[in-house]
């Protein structure tokens, strides 16, 4: 099966302890539409500006992600500046720069509208719900957001999780969402905006999710060399989803597979600045280091 998603596609200005790049590919559709296509088709709704570099489509296309939905406007491409401490769980934003998203109306090609799996990336709720609208039956829709939009425009973030069965959030965001710093409880008041499943991503300490009462936990890979957390939580989403479309089974035996399938995928993509590490891996590697969190997590019951 294959899935829709739109999101940003930008150009990333980013500083951390290791080294700083200036204006390279990235933004929330890109990181999850790379990380999504080991697993299944994706099909990108966003919008680019007139420079936008002819490389960056063909990387996209080489990674078979259907670009139909990309749209290429007069104007400058979205641009986004952040930086990182020592303390690499959280970026602090520089800047913003909407540019062609700010007069963006997402309009999906006729072939997108039949799709069963529907990811709405970081970006403006009412772009979110726009693109919702136009899916015919979706099985299953998840969306993820930022401190940005909770902060900029809340009513709206809260009418779009009234539509979705999926919210991705990173554990600051939970915090500021629901107004509640423990995050046991700022998922019960979450779960009570719509979402049946919630998942909290927690950067190095790996992520939560709450669903029906219960809740289950997976570690992050712990790595030696982190240089980059730009797109990790877009790529966890990106393995996350890609898996369950490839499957079409939301039980949630499989949607605990599905988030060791992002906890890897976000492994792989901090170990490299924008998307040269996620850009050309092999599936192998992939199961690979689902094998290594499963020996990683193993445990024997007490009678054993
Ligand atoms: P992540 O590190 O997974 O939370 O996402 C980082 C990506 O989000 C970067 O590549 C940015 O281009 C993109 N981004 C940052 N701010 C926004 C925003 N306000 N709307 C949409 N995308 C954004």
């Amino acid at each position: 099966m294959s899935l829709v998603v739109v999101g940003s596609v930008a150009f990333d200005s980013v500083k951390t302890p290791f080294g700083a790049v200036d204006e390279v590919l990235g933004g929330s559709a890109t990181y999850f539409s790379t990380a999504a296509s080991y697993f299944t088709d994706v099909s990108l709704v966003a919008v680019i500006g007139t420079d936008f570099p002819e490389k960056h489509l063909t990387f996209l296309k080489s990674r078979k992600i259907d670009i139909d939905g990309l749209e290429r406007v007069q104007g400058r491409t979205f641009r986004w500046k952040g930086e990182y401490g020592y303390e690499l769980n959280e970026a602090k934003t520089l800047d913003t720069q909407l540019n062609v998203f700010q007069t963006f109306r997402p309009k999906l090609p006729e072939s997108y509208r039949d799709r069963k799996v529907v990811f709405l990336a970081n970006i403006d709720p009412d772009l979110q719900r726009e693109v919702l609208e136009q899916v015919k039956q979706p099985e299953l829709v998840a969306c993820d957001t930022m401190n940005f939009w909770i902060a900029g425009k809340r009513e709206s973030l809260i009418r779009t999780l009234k539509l979705v069965d999926i919210l991705l959030i990173n554990d600051g965001e939970a915090r500021e969402l629901s107004g509640e710093p423990n995050l046991v409880k700022a998922a019960r008041a979450i779960l009570s905006y719509g979402p049946g499943t919630l998942i909290i991503k927690r950067g190095e300490y790996g992520a939560l999710m709450f669903r029906e009462g219960r809740i289950f936990a997976a570690p992050a890979y712990p790595l030696e060399a982190v240089f980059d957390p730009t797109g990790a939580g877009d790529c966890f989403a990106g393995g996350f989803m890609g898996y369950l479309a490839n499957t079409m089974n939301f039980e949630e035996s499989n949607i605990r597979k599905a988030i060791i399938f992002g906890s890897v995928m976000a492994s792989f993509n901090v170990e490299a600045f924008s998307l040269d590490k996620i850009k050309s891996l092999d599936y192998g590697e992939i199961r690979g280091r689902y094998e290594e969190f499963r020996k990683l997590t193993h445990f024997e019951d007490l009678t054993s």
